[in-house]
């Protein structure tokens, strides 16, 4: 392959440039080209060189960056697309322990999985790439528009419930007519990847909270008005009435501080999900209360990354259900996009922001 713009790092020591370069031992049987690309957290602590676990591929000194997307198929050698398909590549890419060879390196259990555009393969934020068929989803539902671009932060939430599932079937976790109405979910954080759990908890019947440690701006209000999501700023006291208990705790912080705080407001049998990863978070202190409440009353914490191709999978129809349901409104969690070789927007996250793109 010829020379291509892309969005590089050195990893893990970060930096960010838009500029050429040539892979030219990259394999596969389709072309792509990015239609859209999305930046998350991950890839401003990347750039920040916050993330210590990242790593550059074998025999390159960079990294091209970019782990959500949307592309279009441009050439193609396989029977199962065709030229002008709308694709989402699979980020992690299977090493070879058990979990990796039943097709979930999302649960890989030696570390020897690659995840592209952040462990030791190139991500798609370039003009173009090779990829094999079998690392790619197709985007069926033609009305979903640029929301296919939240496939992949989707996917890690469609599995993250599935491990809540898991989890609470150690006890009787709903209520007395089989639902969770009433139970209350708490998520912390308010950025696209805590929406998301967000959407996906109302969707499931929790009464649905988001905390910030601010005031979150007027877009965010009415996303939260949109999709029946109360809001809670943390500076204001008191933050719960005194008999509020968490069921369903969410933190896509990082933040040990914050989520102990919380974990201590939880309910019998409550079920916490950590997803949020913060190298730099400051430590905080842990006492034998803050373990005796976590026993007590069989609270679960569970860390949960990433996804495989049938979270992909559901993604996609959990995306397509919202953007039936919710119509113009759900297109308001893109907040801004923007051209391939803005670099600022890994150094600075615009104000108001829930989800930033790159139109390719
Ligand atoms: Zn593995």
């Amino acid at each position: 392959m010829e020379k291509v713009n892309a969005y590089i790092t050195d990893a893990p020591g970060g930096t960010v440039k838009f500029t050429q370069v040539n892979i030219d031992d990259e394999k596969g049987n389709v072309t792509l080209r990015p239609i859209l690309t999305g930046i998350c957290g991950t890839d401003r602590g990347m750039v920040k060189g916050s993330l210590s676990f990242t790593y550059n591929p074998e025999g390159y000194d960079f990294l091209v960056l970019g782990h959500e997307s949307l592309c279009e198929v441009i050439e193609s050698d396989s029977p199962e697309f065709k030229k002008g398909d709308r694709v989402v590549p699979l980020v992690r890419r299977p090493g070879d322990c058990p979990n990796c060879r039943i097709g979930r390196p999302d649960n890989c259990s030696d570390g020897e999985k690659h995840e592209a555009g952040i462990t030791g393969l190139h991500g798609f934020m370039r003009e173009r790439f090779k990829d094999f068929d079998f690392n790619l989803v197709k985007v069926d539902d033609p009305d979903l528009g640029d929301i296919a671009v939240l496939t992949e932060p989707t996917k890690n939430v469609v599995k993250a419930f599935e491990v809540f599932e898991k989890v609470s079937q150690r006890s009787v976790y709903a209520n007395n007519i089989s639902t969770y109405e009433g139970k209350k979910a708490l998520i912390i954080g308010t950025g696209s990847e805590a929406f998301i759990y967000a959407f996906m908890s109302v969707d499931y019947g929790f009464d649905t909270y988001i905390l910030n440690r601010h005031p979150i701006e007027d877009n965010k209000i009415e996303m939260c008005r949109e999709f029946g999501i109360k809001f809670i700023d943390s500076s204001k006291e008191p933050e719960f009435p005194e008999k509020f208990h968490i069921d369903f705790l969410i933190d896509t912080s990082g933040d040990p501080g914050t989520i102990f705080k919380y974990v201590r407001k939880m309910n019998y049998n409550g079920i916490a999900i950590l997803f949020g990863t913060n190298g730099k978070a400051p430590k905080t202190e842990i006492d034998g209360e803050d373990i005796d409440y976590i026993i007590e009353r069989n609270i679960t914490l569970a860390g949960s990354v990433d996804a495989a191709r049938i979270h992909y999978m559901r993604a996609l129809d959990y995306l397509s259900k919202w953007k039936r349901r919710h119509g113009e409104a759900m297109n308001k969690i893109i907040t801004g996009y923007f051209k391939p070789g803005d670099i600022d927007l890994f150094e600075n996250k615009p104000s108001g922001e829930i989800k930033s793109v790159i139109r390719w």
